[in-house]
């Protein structure tokens, strides 16, 4: 690239300018500025934040050759949850612990992570090292502005007072986090009055003692008062984690006390809520004890502590040029040509056939995921049009693996079978090796536990969305997916049209549950699954006592293919006796008093049954008391994942009578289809201890998607319960 890259920084607070200043000095044409238009008409070609702003940016230049690089806010910013915003970017630079940090929530950029070091910390790196001052120490005071954590809480207006006691003569310098000071952040407006009771003391103490400095300008970086402070005082603010770099005393409130406004999902994920890089206060007087023992404690202890976090936080790069290798890696990334549009380059020296510089980008283009199916396809096409039909067919299946449906690496596979390019029989199988791939199978055993996976989860369920949305054609009714079935045991073009459909914002939204309909065996995507599901945790099968509380579905017909004594039964109420059968051989069982002998079965399988039970208690003891030793109960429900307990819709009172706590709820019934069965209940993860409390030993849930089999739409909640010995 020849000419002068176009670099633009955006901000949104001024203290961002402290990492963006440095890496933009490296770029002649540039910009830094916080507004959005102004940013539009200075056509940059990247835009690089140090904030959550990559979703903005990344909309606000959709369709343009625009990459956005960003670093994490802050720097050592870790009281959240992997920040979601950050896999709208292209490119993200920051140290190898934040790439692992970031990749525990699954987010990744839609490019690279370079690993350069954290430009935040970099000031504090070049801080030279020193003798500290245990005479006449230099204390810098920085609290957070979270009153139930803040050390401006405690020890309060005490502070000058206790360090008094301890030292005769020292400086004290006040930082406070900058949302004390600066008044513009909405949720904080209901600390106003205790931010200005704070306030005025620290303006007391400037006003009153010589010694005492208080830096009220919210923009101002605390990273240059390190340089002279002897000893930080703070709390669970992030900027201890900057100020270990230094290896100084620290002394921290401890509180155990969980702030209001963070929200439950917060867990100790982090090392934050560790506080063993200083010694620790919890009240007044310890505040005084420890301080008076801060040098000592420090050296003996806290030191080797601070180290570590160092060395865990920072990495290899502790040099304080991590900027300059932003900026290097920024140009290194222009110098390759590795723009946006190296596709559009390679794909114009096809037109022309110039397959060999083609083939050279597409080779570049593929160190990247973002254009890894696209070139793939392209090199596919140099391959058929070179009559290299073998070279082809490895790139057709390398896209396919990416993406199981994509659609112009099927236009390729198609133009070799219909022109018998490829043995067809090495396709298919070629085809069954992509697809058949082993069914991802996650046991959720709590609600504390489907918290977890879901915070691991939010970003990976967005992708699913965005892909199944791509998937939705604007005018057809009917459209196909190809997946493998498990049923039939191959690739199959399953069905989707829009029976029973959703809408969302005026969009269709197909019943994925009930379609992606196979053409050979007719299953639906639930059928499938649970077929599939069966077999894969009930290897048994085949050879097993199992029980099934239907009868009449094309999943009994399946099931009863692969074991011949396989029992279904349906509900046929008082027209037939219990444990009997009607005139077209239907069994009549009534789950809450089971015709079947204590210990019977191996398994027991009910789907959407026990909703519509209103004593479904009755029918969970029923299935424990049929089932063997270790056996096991299969079964689905409407859920709630949501949910911690049952929503109860409506219930029977004692008289008998049938009340609606919700709108009535009306499913389907498979033996009469005027006759529908009311929902009583939407399970939520209670059910998980209704089945331990009726005595099964090992209780889960089981989520699965898959996009090679067609089990989209979400992913579908199964339950085991297994009885133990
Ligand atoms: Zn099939």
């Amino acid at each position: 690239m020849n000419k002068n890259i176009r670099a633009a920084f955006y901000f949104t607070m001024d203290f961002q300018k402290r990492v963006l200043i440095p890496i933009a000095n490296h770029f002649k044409e540039r910009i830094i500025t916080n507004d959005l238009n102004e940013l539009k008409n200075f056509r940059p070609d990247f835009v690089f934040t140090a904030d959550y702003s990559c979703k903005t940016l990344s909309e606000f230049f959709r369709n343009e050759n625009v990459f956005i690089m960003a670093v994490r806010h802050g720097a050592v910013n870790k009281y959240s949850e992997p920040e979601d915003d950050f896999s709208y970017a292209d490119f993200i630079f920051g140290t190898e612990y934040e790439k692992k940090y970031l990749e525990s929530g699954n987010v990744k950029p839609r490019m690279k992570f370079i690993v350069t070091g954290n430009p935040w910390v970099d000031e504090t790196f070049r801080i030279p090292n020193r003798l500290l001052d245990q005479n006449t120490p230099t204390i810098l005071f920085a609290p957070t502005y979270n009153p139930e954590i803040s050390a401006a809480a405690i020890p309060g207006n005490k502070l000058y007072e206790l360090i008094s006691k301890v030292f005769s003569d020292f400086n004290l310098i006040i930082k406070p986090h900058p949302a004390i000071l600066d008044r513009r952040f909405e949720h904080l407006r209901k600390y106003e009055k205790t931010f200005d009771e704070w306030i005025a003391y620290w303006k007391y103490l400037e006003d009153n003692f010589k010694n005492v400095r208080f830096i009220d300008n919210p923009s101002e970086s605390i990273s240059k008062y390190f340089t002279d402070a002897d000893i930080l005082i703070s709390d669970r603010s992030s900027l201890i984690w900057e100020f270990i770099i230094l290896e100084r005393p620290v002394l921290l409130y401890r509180s155990n006390n969980q702030p209001e406004l963070w929200n439950q999902l917060i867990t100790d994920l982090s090392i934050d809520n560790k506080l063993d890089v200083g010694a620790g206060y919890e009240d007044i007087n310890q505040f005084a004890d420890s301080l008076g023992k801060i040098f000592d404690l420090h050296e003996n202890y806290y030191q080797k502590n601070q180290q570590n976090y160092k060395n865990e936080l920072f990495g290899k790069f502790q040099d304080g040029l991590s900027s300059f290798r932003i900026a290097h890696e920024i140009k290194k990334i222009y110098e390759e040509e590795l723009s946006n549009n190296i596709i559009e380059v390679a794909e114009s020296y096809i037109q022309n056939n110039s397959f060999e510089q083609a083939n050279k980008l597409l080779n570049k283009a593929l160190q990247f995921d973002k254009f890894k199916t696209e070139a793939l396809n392209d090199l596919a096409y140099i391959e058929i049009v070179s009559d290299n039909f073998n070279k082809a067919l490895t790139h057709i299946t390398e896209a396919l693996t990416l993406n199981p449906n994509d659609e112009i690496a099927w236009n390729n596979l198609n133009y070799l079978l219909e022109n018998d390019l490829i043995d067809s029989e090495k396709i298919h199988q070629k085809l069954n090796t992509i697809f058949q791939v082993p069914l991802s199978i996650k046991k959720i055993f709590s609600f504390e536990d489907y918290l977890e996976y879901y915070k691991s989860m939010r970003v990976e369920y967005r992708r699913r969305n965005e892909f199944e949305k791509k998937l939705i054609p604007d005018k057809l009714d009917e459209f196909i997916y190809n997946g493998f079935c498990i049923v039939c045991n191959e690739v199959v073009q399953l069905k989707v049209d829009f029976w029973n459909a959703y809408k969302n914002n005026g969009e269709r939204i197909p019943n994925w549950r009930e379609r992606l309909v196979c053409p050979n065996c007719n299953l639906n995507n639930r059928m499938r699954l649970t077929y599939h599901i069966i077999k894969e945790l009930f290897p048994d099968f085949r050879s097993s006592a199992v029980y099934i509380t239907e009868q009449t579905t094309a999943l009994f017909n399946l099931l009863k293919k692969l074991n011949r004594n396989l029992i279904g039964s349906e509900y046929l109420g008082e027209s037939v006796s219990k444990g009997a059968s009607n005139n077209y051989g239907i069994r009549n069982e009534d789950f809450t008093e089971l015709s079947f002998n204590d210990g019977q079965f191996d398994l027991l399988v009910s789907l959407e049954v026990l909703e519509h039970i209103p004593d479904y208690q009755k029918a969970l003891n029923e299935s424990y008391r049929v089932l063997n030793k270790k056996g096991k109960f299969l079964f689905t429900v409407p859920f709630n994942k949501n949910s911690k307990s049952n929503i109860i819709r409506a219930k029977i009172d004692n008289g008998g009578n049938l009340i609606h706590l919700l709108p009535p709820e009306y499913h389907g019934n498979p033996l009469n289809s005027r006759n529908e069965c009311l929902c009583y209940y939407h399970f939520g993860w209670k059910i998980l201890d209704d089945l331990r409390n009726v005595g099964y030993e090992n209780v889960f849930a089981v989520f699965t998607y898959s996009k090679e089999y067609g089990y989209l739409g979400g992913e579908q909640i199964f339950f085991i319960a297994e009885k133990g010995n």
